[in-house]
């Protein structure tokens, strides 16, 4: 195995508008060869100004090279290992790109009239029932832009069902081990959280879960498998309960890579989970987005999905818009529709062999990082990991090295550092998720380095207090940059 080396081209870069010259343009036109048309006939001089202040003028090839550069500096799926958590930076094949990218796709009017975009609606449909085969639950709405849209879309949709019974109900019930976004999407939506502890086996523990039903729980709002990467095995025990009183089994199946075709919530008696498109189906979620989150629901959720949905009729696909129970509509046409092409580009690429797979691999890819790293790393849980592990600082802060620590010094490394801090129930929590993505060599480079992180926790502290000192910034002051960001530039 080669090892990694760190030896980069790291230019100082700066701003686009140090950049600027005046004169300077990017762009050559052909001399106009029609009459020149007076601006001011057609928008009234008032609105018009006639200087944009500090506008950065600059050539083509002087703008082509300031972006490439600034791009170099960048980590990315393309270029790396990403162990992040529940993130899932798994790799996007390139054939999701170029589908995308189709005239027809890419350039269609989203206000264009159903009979001219026929194709359009089909690739939503197919991927709708793509979806609900692999969900096992038959209503999908392509619609909410984010897993946290999802979530807030699927609890208006528990709000609307149970109002439907004359009783909105107050309580949505959430472990400790959930993601963050769930009780911030539950509270949006007009509920209290309560949130239920976990057991010592790091699952959600089922004698607090009975006490705290009632006929005032809306629903329990399940991430499964939890953020600490383990399978809730009692999950049929646990539906029981929840509807022995009239609440609704919520999943978060952001983590669906750990379970895609070999098993299904609908099975399990989840009545409403959301999936991350940009998680598990593969699609680009860099920077924030786009992203999206389908719902995925029971029949006896279906009429309160979001309008409009996508239904075909004699072979014919149309926009329907006539359901009086739905929750509305909750983003902007059918949602981020170039998303729904690039996962149903995947799912199809895949087939089911190759989705079954996914989950496997991610799985085993988790737990060959526990069995190489569990004699140097504290192992947070002794329960079978999923798609992700979860290791602490404990051993290394006999050392004065935190979690922090040991993540700049992977940096130096020529790693992504994983997720670290979260989940919050594990102190000092280094979470690792390699997806399915890496070869076993990657993997191996990556342990290495993990390794060598630990090694030099004891041999040479500072190295890692000191961390980074390869990259192009050392440790920014995070709090500073959050609290007071200077997002304007100004030649003062
Ligand atoms: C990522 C994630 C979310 C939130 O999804 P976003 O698309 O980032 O809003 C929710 N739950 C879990 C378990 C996740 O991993």
């Amino acid at each position: 195995m080669t090892k990694r080396t760190v030896n980069a081209i790291v230019l100082d870069e700066p701003l686009i508008f140090e950049e600027s010259a005046a004169g300077k343009k990017a762009y050559s036109l052909a001399p106009l060869d029609v009459d020149d048309i007076n601006v001011t006939d057609l928008i009234d001089e008032s609105l018009l100004r006639s200087d944009i202040p500090g506008f950065p003028e600059v050539s083509e090839v002087d703008l082509v090279r300031h972006y490439t550069r600034l791009s170099s500096w960048n980590y990315h799926v393309d270029l790396g290992l990403y162990p992040l958590g529940s993130c899932t930076m798994k790799y996007n094949p390139k054939i999701n790109e170029r589908v995308a990218r189709i005239p027809g796709l890419a350039a269609v009017h989203p206000l264009a009239d159903d009979v001219l975009v026929q194709g359009n609606l089909e690739i939503l449909f197919r991927l709708q029932r793509l979806l609900a085969e692999l969900t096992g639950l038959p209503g999908i709405t392509l619609q909410p832009a984010a897993g946290s849209q999802g979530e807030l879309t699927g609890i208006l949709m528990v709000r609307a069902y149970h109002t439907s019974q004359h009783n909105p109900r107050r309580f949505v019930l959430i472990p400790d081990s959930a993601h963050g976004t769930n009780p911030a999407s539950a509270t949006i939506a007009g509920y209290e959280v309560q949130a239920i502890p976990s057991d010592d086996k790091g699952r959600i523990d089922l004698a607090m879960l009975a006490q705290r039903l009632s006929p005032d729980v809306a629903c329990l709002m399940l991430t499964n498998p939890n953020t600490l990467g383990i399978f809730e095995s009692q999950i049929e025990e646990i539906s029981r309960l929840v509807h022995d009183v009239g609440a609704l089994m919520y999943m978060d199946g952001a983590n669906f890579n750990a379970l895609v075709g070999q098993t299904r919530p609908g099975d399990m008696g989840v009545d409403i989970l959301h999936l991350n498109l940009h998680k598990t189906f593969s699609t680009p979620h860099g920077g924030g987005g786009p992203g999206s989150g389908p719902v995925a629901c029971h029949s006896k959720l279906v009429s309160f999905l979001p309008v409009p949905r996508v239904e075909e009729r004699d072979g014919a696909y149309a926009l329907d818009w006539d359901h009086p129970d739905s929750v509305g509509k909750v983003h902007a046409f059918f949602g981020n529709f170039g998303m729904a092409v690039r996962a149903l580009a995947y799912i199809l690429s895949c087939g089911q062999e190759g989705l079954r797979e996914i989950s496997e691999t991610a799985v085993l890819n988790a737990n060959y990082i526990r069995a190489r790293l569990k004699d140097y790393y504290h192992l947070a849980y002794q329960t079978p990991s999923m798609h992700e592990v979860v290791f602490s600082d404990r051993v290394q802060s006999a050392y004065g090295v935190k979690t922090l620590d040991i993540a700049k010094g992977l940096i130096d490394q020529g790693f992504h550092p994983p997720t670290v801090y979260f989940p919050l129930i594990v102190h000092g929590a280094l979470m690792i998720e390699p997806t399915e993505s890496p070869s076993k060599s990657e993997l191996d480079a990556f342990v290495e380095a993990m390794i060598e992180a630990h090694r030099q926790s004891q041999s040479d502290p500072d190295t890692l207090t000191s961390a980074p000192r390869h990259s192009k910034v050392g440790r920014l002051d995070e709090t500073r940059a959050a609290r007071t960001p200077i997002l304007r530039w100004s030649e003062e």
